[in-house]
């Protein structure tokens, strides 16, 4: 896997913020990443018969941290976790969370978290000695629930899909989407001025695109991106836009006769100009090759 040591350029040890949690809607609220690299936003809905959990921060210690945070807002139980995707911040903190925790996520998901859950730790541990010690305690924990495309969530009150269209930024990610509040959970799939990653070759950057697309038309009011500031639909339309710059350039200069290394040459600095104001720039050559394949 070629998932590079740029997401760490920050060197900020990845711990979820105490005490930040804010509530964006009635009953729906975030623990904001505060831009910090490799701390996802986790979500937190209260329905009527019990809470789920979007993401659980990297390792045990994070999720305690996440757990804390639920107990501040409501007494009642953590009925369901899920995790947009297997990458060690969004899902290797699954066992802090209680016994009777349901944990649901796409069955394609849990097939890439058994493929690369021992490489990605490796990868990860070589970032600092902070992140091999937040990594270090990880016990997997399997889902008690799987599905194909599409599952419901009964919170008694608030109702919850969980959507998988296949592979985009990984090839289990997941979105949240409550249609009564119209407001969705994009995971890695929608990130605000950071770079989307596209960590291996099972990154898809055309599927990405289409997903983006059918999003759009699901018009929420209220987006939360992986990481970055929680926003709208706007959030998708920017990052459409960008692969499809990306993915338009590298048709340009291929069909002129470019090699990768000449598209890469040409382009990454033009696409980080373009960008200037987006984080983590080192992704952008990941984007070029993902396209020109
Ligand atoms: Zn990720």
């Amino acid at each position: 896997m070629v998932l590079a040591t740029v997401v760490c350029a920050q060197n900020q040890t990845p711990l979820v913020s105490s005490g930040k949690t804010r509530e964006i809607a009635e009953h729906i609220y975030v623990i904001p990443d505060q831009r910090v690299n490799l701390v996802p936003n986790i979500g937190i809905i209260v329905g009527r018969d019990g809470v789920l959990v979007i993401d659980t921060g990297m390792g045990p210690k994070n999720a305690e941290t996440v757990l804390d945070e639920v107990k501040k807002i409501t007494s009642e139980r953590v009925a369901y976790l899920t995790m947009t995707h297997f990458h060690p911040e969004h899902g290797m903190g699954a066992q802090a969370f209680p016994s009777g925790t349901t944990i649901i996520y796409p069955m394609a998901q849990k097939t890439e978290l058994m493929e690369k859950s021992a490489d990605i730790i490796r990868m990860f541990n070589g970032f600092s000695p902070e992140i091999a010690g937040l990594l270090k305690p990880v016990r997997m924990r399997m889902p008690n629930v799987t599905f194909r495309e599409e599952a419901e969530v009964d919170l008694g009150d608030i109702p919850v899909q969980l959507l998988h269209w296949g592979p985009a930024h990984t090839r289990g990610d997941e979105f949240v989407f409550l249609p009564k509040q119209r407001i969705l959970f994009g995971g890695d799939v929608v990130v605000n001025r950071f770079f989307p990653i596209m960590p291996d070759a099972d990154a898809n950057g055309g599927n990405w695109i289409k997903m983006l697309e059918r999003m759009e038309k699901m018009n929420p009011a209220i987006v939360v991106p992986g990481h970055g500031e929680v926003g709208d639909a706007s959030l998708i339309t920017k990052m459409r836009e960008y692969l499809e710059f990306v993915r338009d350039r590298v048709q340009q200069m291929k069909s002129q006769g470019n090699a990768l290394a000449e598209a890469e040459k040409g382009l990454e600095p033009e696409i980080r100009a373009k960008y200037k104001d987006w984080d983590n720039p080192n992704w952008v050559k990941n984007a070029i090759d993902n396209f020109y394949k």
